[in-house]
């Protein structure tokens, strides 16, 4: 297993750009789950620790796309029809048995082997048979409706990269190939615990000035939803031992520890205090909006990243800071989500320097394409703006001004798996 650094978080300057965080986080973070293998219909999901390399061809060996006749091109009249004797039969799963000669015509299925010789597979809608013969419609081409060995994929070559997230269709491709496991990375152990004197769990009193944590319950699902396990630490009181304690608590057994609230100005000393008691903590300041500084260090060895209570502002720094730093640890090579082009639906004036993520909705242009609609509250504490949008537009740090009708860059929540 890797070892990160015992200080992989330092460094971090003023007011620091999107890119060179995730630079920085890129460079510093290596993954640090072990590889176990793991059955194909559990590897879904899984982030895959090995290169496959087909062992087969696939299809191993030339077969026929349609039901109808194997036939020698060569033996095809151009202009006219053709008649050819019916010598044999070969389906999917039992082949002829041995090589075809010129002059003949092999009555195929799909899937069937074309055994050697033919190089050419008459359509049966394109052909009539009269006794024992097969009658040919001209204009075939060389070469039609035969599958060749090893077009899908050759043996020897590399199907899926370690580091990439197993789909169904590339358990299928490993199945293909003959493969019944595969090497996948355990999943990441995530420690969360919720910090705030004001904060209850759902379920129970709320008293005068608390608030149920929504946090803690949202982070679960994001770390359900990239196959982390979640030790749940609950809610803990905005006090340096006992945020001191769950940090000692989380470090044995967990590979990243994730707390949110406790990043205010007047807080962000105790959480400090507490993480420096076993390790270091810098506070990230990201030229983002929403956002607020984000904490990074370590509990030993273990990395921890501490999100700003207000849950919007969490959400946004889990999915451009914590998320990355997951994939990374669990053994992802894929970070970054893909970004769609769609017209912004809103005139938006934003600060130069820093990046900006507006929660929208998406709504027909009626023309084919889509119109961005923003969502009109934009406090950094409003959750269910959260709820409404289908994703974020990502403005870049040198838009200023922006028009309606012009094209942006639209993250949907898909593309983070929400
Ligand atoms: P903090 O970062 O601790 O200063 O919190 C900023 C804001 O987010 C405050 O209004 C908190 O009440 C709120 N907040 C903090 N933690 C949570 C949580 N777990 N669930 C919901 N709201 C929270
Ligand atoms: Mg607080």
């Amino acid at each position: 297993m890797a070892q990160l650094s015992d200080d992989c978080f330092s460094g971090a300057g003023e007011l620091m750009p999107t890119a060179q965080a995730l630079a920085l986080l890129d460079e510093r973070l290596e993954v640090v789950c072990d590889a176990v293998p793991m059955a194909l219909r559990a590897a879904l999901g899984r982030f895959l620790a090995e290169d496959i390399v087909a062992g087969y061809s696939v299809p191993p060996h030339p077969n026929s796309a349609v039901d109808g006749y194997a036939v020698h091109f060569d033996d095809l009249d151009p202009e006219c029809e053709t008649r050819l004797p019916v010598t044999g039969r070969a389906a999917a799963g039992h082949s002829l048995g041995r090589a075809s000669a010129r002059g003949e015509a092999i009555r195929i299925f799909t899937g069937a082997p074309v055994p050697p010789g033919p190089d050419t597979i008459m359509m049966q809608e394109d052909c009539r048979e009269e006794g024992s013969e097969v009658i040919i419609a001209p204009g075939i081409k060389r070469g039609a409706n035969l599958r060749q060995a090893g077009e899908d994929i050759t043996a020897g070559a590399t199907i899926l990269h370690a580091g990439s997230r197993l789909r169904p269709q590339d358990i299928g491709l490993a199945a293909a190939v003959g493969r019944t496991e595969l090497a996948v990375y355990r999943p990441l152990d995530v420690a969360l615990f919720s910090t705030g004197d004001e904060i209850r769990e759902p379920g129970q009193d709320l008293p005068d000035g608390c608030v149920y944590d929504s946090n803690r319950h949202t982070l679960i699902a994001l770390l359900d939803s990239l196959g982390c396990r979640v030790r749940d630490l609950g809610i803990l009181p905005d006090h340096p031992d006992a945020i001191g304690g769950a940090l000692e608590k989380a470090r044995d057994g967990s590979d990243l520890i994730v707390t949110s609230g406790g990043m205010s100005v007047g807080d962000e000393d105790h959480v400090k205090a507490a993480v420096e008691a076993f390790g270091s903590l810098h506070f990230w300041r990201l030229a983002i909006k929403p956002g607020r500084p984000v904490a990074l260090g370590q509990v030993g060895r273990v990395p921890f990243v501490g999100l700003p209570g207000n849950p919007v502002a969490m959400m946004v720094t889990f999915l451009r800071i914590a998320r990355p730093v997951i994939l990374r640890l669990a053994g992802a090579t894929d970070l970054e989500p893909h970004a769609f082009r769609v017209a912004a639906g809103f005139d938006h004036r934003k600060k130069a320097e820093r990046r900006e993520w507006v929660r929208v909705r998406l709504e027909a242009d009626g023309d084919g394409g889509w119109i961005a609609a923003k969502f009109p509250r934009e406090g950094a504490g409003i959750l269910s703006s959260m709820v409404e949008a289908d994703g974020l537009i990502e403005l870049a740090e040198d838009v200023t001004q922006l028009k309606a009708g012009t094209l942006v860059d639209f993250l949907p929540f898909s593309e983070f798996r929400l």
